[in-house]
């Protein structure tokens, strides 16, 4: 029986389309201030080559800690296992942007998805690259299909202006001897990653390779191994959502990753990969209606991982 994702996603966007005000928008990063919090965009690519797309799906966003996913994938594919001595794989129960934990586990962030842990992650792909934003910009555009994509510049410099805390994170590491480059070298290229503006449709097919076991569908090349695509998948299932990771599993089922641009990714193995965009955030950083968007998606066609 063929699902018809397109009706359910209408009656989804329509349904919730309404129920704005439940949420924050990230006010921390002063240039995501200015986002409308009403967006609210549905986008879903399949395997197949289907595209189907609701509300402000087209519209580019931050993608903020989205990005995570996609730097690990690129430093995981080159050093392989040796990435984890530089960083665990736990879940975190802690906030993303949470200094204590690092002090207890003396340097090595929980997992690649907190914020430490992708500035470790970050600081692998510095010391790899010549130009190591151009190189993360080029990969995005190859996986996205979307050759347009760009850095938004004044996200990125309001960024470093109030990245304090993550510059005491960077700071923290160096001093355990956890990074190798300049700090603020490594903080730049972070900021740079999350500050990349892209829309549902872009990241929805930017996520076919870890439906489709590492390869990149539009040309079959291969970007991550079989173990190693579905060892990130699971990462992306146990902390993808920083503290409210096994809620998500629990209402969803998916392995995602959620950033506080207020978008959300997640993939179903083997079929597709699908974004959601709503920047009202819950007060653990996750968009409530993105949460909302893909539970009732995973009830609605009974498909998840589970
Ligand atoms: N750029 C944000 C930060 O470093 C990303 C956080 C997020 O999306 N959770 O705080």
């Amino acid at each position: 029986l063929q699902l018809n994702y397109f009706q359910i996603l209408r009656e989804i966007h329509d349904e919730l389309q309404n129920q704005f005000g439940h949420g924050k928008v990230a006010d921390y990063i002063p240039a995501l201030r200015r986002v409308d919090p009403r967006k609210f965009g549905i986008a879903l690519c399949t395997l197949d080559g289907e595209v189907i797309h609701i509300g402000d799906a087209l519209e580019p966003f931050s993608i903020q800690s989205i990005s995570k996913v996609f730097t690990l994938s690129m430093a995981f594919a080159k050093h392989g296992d040796s990435i984890w001595r530089r960083v665990g794989k736990e879940p975190s129960g802690n906030a993303f942007n949470s200094l204590v934990q690092l002090e207890h586990e003396r340097g090595i962030p929980r997992n690649p998805f907190i914020n430490a842990g992708a500035l470790a992650i970050t600081d692998i792909l510095v010391s790899d690259q010549e130009n190591p934003k151009q190189f993360f910009l080029d990969f995005m555009r190859k996986v996205s299909l979307n050759p347009s994509i760009q850095y938004d510049a004044e996200v990125a410099a309001s960024e470093q202006e109030h990245g304090y805390r993550n510059a005491a994170l960077v700071n923290f590491m160096k001093s355990h001897g956890n990074i190798q480059n300049a700090v603020d070298l490594v903080l730049d290229n972070y900021f740079h990653h999350c500050a990349l503006s892209m829309s549902c449709v872009d990241l929805a097919r930017a996520m076919l390779y870890f439906a489709n076991h590492g390869i990149l569908p539009v040309n079959g090349e291969r970007l991550l191994t079989v173990s190693r695509a579905k060892r990130l998948n699971s990462i992306m299932m146990t902390c993808g959502f920083y503290d409210q990771a096994g809620e998500f599993a629990f209402r969803v089922g998916l392995p995602g990753k959620s950033g506080v641009g207020g978008g959300i990714v997640a993939i179903i193995p083997g079929k597709l990969g699908i974004c959601v965009w709503s920047p009202e955030l819950n007060p653990k950083g996750n968009s409530v209606l993105g949460m909302k968007t893909l539970e009732l998606f995973t009830t609605r066609t009974g498909i998840s991982i589970f």
